[in-house]
């Protein structure tokens, strides 16, 4: 491959330093030399950066796009496209607990896992085949990756495949099970273990069981990553017991997506969770977090539905919420307050709750509504029942946005000097995404640096590419220095933008001049040149 050489740009590290004026040569796949003026031989393709910044490629921790590179056509396929324009070089799958494996050999378990995660992973009944981490890496090895590519290992996938849905505690028995398969997946190079504790069948967990199923992690010096059991009134509990199961189970952990829920929680609750994680990390434990610049959430609109309710089968609760009496039943447990569970309708309200994914074309046309409109339009009683009708109706699969946080709240967690950006974007069948699959890093640019000077241009480039390489341990990527697989941006910080918003989210990032992964050229001036040169990544 002939040499690349990238002259006069604005180097930022990746690691947090100030910039400095300099030259890149790539060779192959690497970095090869950085300097002042770098000695030509006249052989090299020039990209002359004058004027513009040089960062690493950013990576993606937090990202729901497990079986996209498998629907991946060949070239021009959205889906990296969507990353590429983005400045993304590296993305991470598995999380929240939600993985394609391990997957139950019972046939209806395995069923109604995909039913399950279809809001979070989209349908992925066509993947049977994936029964473990070794099966899913072997499929990867076959496609075409438009960026690099790690997987976690979802806990809530781990229990469904040793327990089904089931409430009751381990036995010794399926901890060991548990331990097994997590312990395999790591050996074979999986990036971690998410949990997922908000969700079914994780709610029913506790941390003392976490912190054996999850010692294999400490071993492996991988890290757990959380989407802790609630966002809202229970936020501080939540983050004391995911700081508590890194302990126990002696590794790494990292909050996912942290924040504060609920009007009344804004700016308060989250200086309490963040005086927990700063005790801790004080103590010596290492406790990390990460965000995604957007004042909404995504979730299933089944999460706005209390645990208790469901008793621990899907298929049963939806039998229920066909009756008259399920509803009641539903509707007087949605005007109460559960410990360890967050219930938006009271803490939000439901017009805060916009349906954003459904499959069944009837539903589809209420995308965009909030539940209030929808149970207007629908001649609802009231909103309850919409939800009820939406669940049914989609087998438990609808997916929702819900306006649940405070700006302010989370510019303080962008400026916390550990937290790193994620997109979390989520792989549901919709044509109405949340925005942050498609803008995510850019809008760090655009909004966070050069509008609102919430972070310097150093730290924000640090938060998504040296720091999350750092958590992960992914070796050679996230920063710029010689020797370092030649995964580079290169942009005008005045351009390079989001363009997706709420009601518009489905519009690609602009305004990124070059974007290499592996020293190939796979974005020019927003075309995709190239989207195959990502590689699969064993930690
Ligand atoms: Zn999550």
């Amino acid at each position: 491959m002939r040499e690349k050489l990238i002259v006069n740009g604005t180097i930022y590290d990746g690691e947090g330093n100030p910039p400095f004026l300099g030259d890149i040569r790539i060779c192959d796949d690497k970095i090869a030399e950085i300097g002042v003026c770098l000695k030509r031989s006249g052989e090299e393709e020039i990209f002359d950066a004058a004027g513009l910044i040089v960062t690493p490629g950013f990576i993606d921790m937090h990202r729901h796009c497990d079986k996209k590179p498998f629907e991946k056509e060949a070239f021009g396929d959205p889906y990296g496209e969507v990353m590429l324009h983005q400045g993304i070089t590296t993305t991470v799958t598995g999380n929240c607990g939600i993985s394609m494996y391990p997957l139950s050999a019972d046939e209806d378990t395995a069923a109604q896992m995909r039913d399950y995660y279809a809001p979070v992973l989209g349908g992925i009944e066509a993947y049977g085949d994936i029964t473990d981490y070794a099966a899913y890496i072997k499929r990867l090895s076959a496609c075409r990756l438009p960026v690099n590519m790690a997987g976690m290992i979802g806990m809530g996938a781990v229990r469904i495949a040793v327990k089904g849905f089931s409430d009751t505690p381990f036995t010794e028995k399926e901890i060991l099970a548990c331990r097994n398969i997590i312990e395999d997946a790591l050996k074979r190079g999986a990036a971690g273990v998410s949990i997922g504790l908000m969700y079914l069948p994780e709610c029913y967990e506790t941390a003392e069981e976490l912190g054996e199923i999850l010692k294999p992690v400490g071993k492996y010096g991988r890290i757990v990553t959380a989407h802790i059991r609630g966002e809202g009134d229970s936020l501080v509990k939540s983050v004391e017991e995911a700081i508590r199961i890194g302990k126990l189970a002696g590794c790494r952990m990292q909050i996912s997506h942290f924040k504060s829920c609920g009007i009344k929680n804004w700016k308060k609750e989250i200086f309490r969770a963040i005086a927990c994680i700063e005790r801790a990390r004080s103590e010596g434990q290492q406790v990390t977090c990460d965000f995604y610049p957007y004042d909404c959430g995504s979730t299933t609109l089944l999460s706005m539905v209390p645990p208790v309710f469901m008793r621990g089968s899907l298929s049963e609760m939806l039998k229920e919420l066909k009756t008259e009496s399920g509803i009641e039943r539903l509707r007087s447990m949605l005007k109460q307050t559960f410990g360890g569970w967050d219930n938006y309708a009271i803490s939000l309200g439901w017009d805060k709750v916009i349906l954003s994914s459904a499959c069944k074309v009837q539903n589809q046309k209420m995308i965009g509504k909030s539940i209030p409109q929808i149970a207007g339009e629908w001649g609802c009683a009231d909103e309850t029942e919409a939800v009820a009708r939406l669940l049914v109706s989609e087998h438990g699969t609808a997916a929702a946005i819900i306006r649940s946080m405070d700006q302010d709240d989370i510019d303080v967690i962008a400026r916390l000097p550990y937290s790193c950006v994620i997109s979390d974007a989520i792989y549901a069948q919709t044509d109405r995404p949340h925005p942050r699959m498609y803008g995510a890093f850019p809008k760090i640019i655009r909004e966070y640096v050069m509008e609102r000077g919430v972070l310097e241009m150093p730290d924000a480039i640090r938060k998504m590419s040296g720091l999350p390489a750092e958590r992960l341990k992914i070796a050679l990527r996230g920063k710029v220095r010689e020797g370092y697989y030649a995964d580079l941006n290169v942009f005008s910080p005045e351009n390079f933008r989001d363009t997706a918003d709420y009601l518009a989210p489905a519009q690609t990032a602009v305004g990124l001049g070059w974007c290499f992964v592996n020293g190939i050229l796979s974005v020019k001036d927003d075309v995709i040149l190239n989207s195959g040169s990502g590689r699969r990544l064993l930690l």
